[in-house]
């Protein structure tokens, strides 16, 4: 696990109005670079997604350096590198389903379904109304 350091914007005081939900530190790319760009609206969307869905929701990806989306496979354009973008672990087939249920109906328009993630982002450039298949 890498170090997290902090860059002096504040995030202890930040963390309690960040979300109901969520902590900023889950947002952050994952190589350790400390990059953290995650779109406030897409993590009030999120907030709104778990309450639905009434289950923990736990963050695998949400903001990501170049490098690291790179190393990770994703797409030249993901909408991780704008902050956009989360993938949520899933556990099982009724997780898979409910949590798309409520990211559908709290307006989510681009979904990605893996066998143990779901990819949701917020980013308006991309096609909408797309649900999509990691094989
Ligand atoms: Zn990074």
């Amino acid at each position: 696990m890498a170090e997290q350091t902090e860059n002096g914007q504040g995030q202890t005081a930040a963390v309690d109005s960040f979300s109901k939900y969520f902590r900023a530190e889950e947002f952050t790319c994952r190589c350790g670079c400390g990059l953290n760009n995650i779109s406030a609206a897409l993590v009030a969307r999120l907030d709104k997604i778990r309450e639905t869905a009434d289950i923990a929701l736990k963050i695998t990806s949400g903001s990501r350096c170049k490098a690291h989306n790179a190393a990770v496979g994703g797409k030249a354009d993901s909408a991780h590198l704008d902050g956009l973008a989360a993938d949520i672990a899933i556990a099982n087939s009724n997780e898979r389903f409910l949590i798309a249920k409520a990211a559908i109906a709290n307006g989510i328009k681009r979904l990605g379904v893996g066998t143990a993630l779901i990819h949701l982002d917020i980013d308006k450039i991309k096609p909408q109304e797309a649900l999509w298949l990691y094989a």
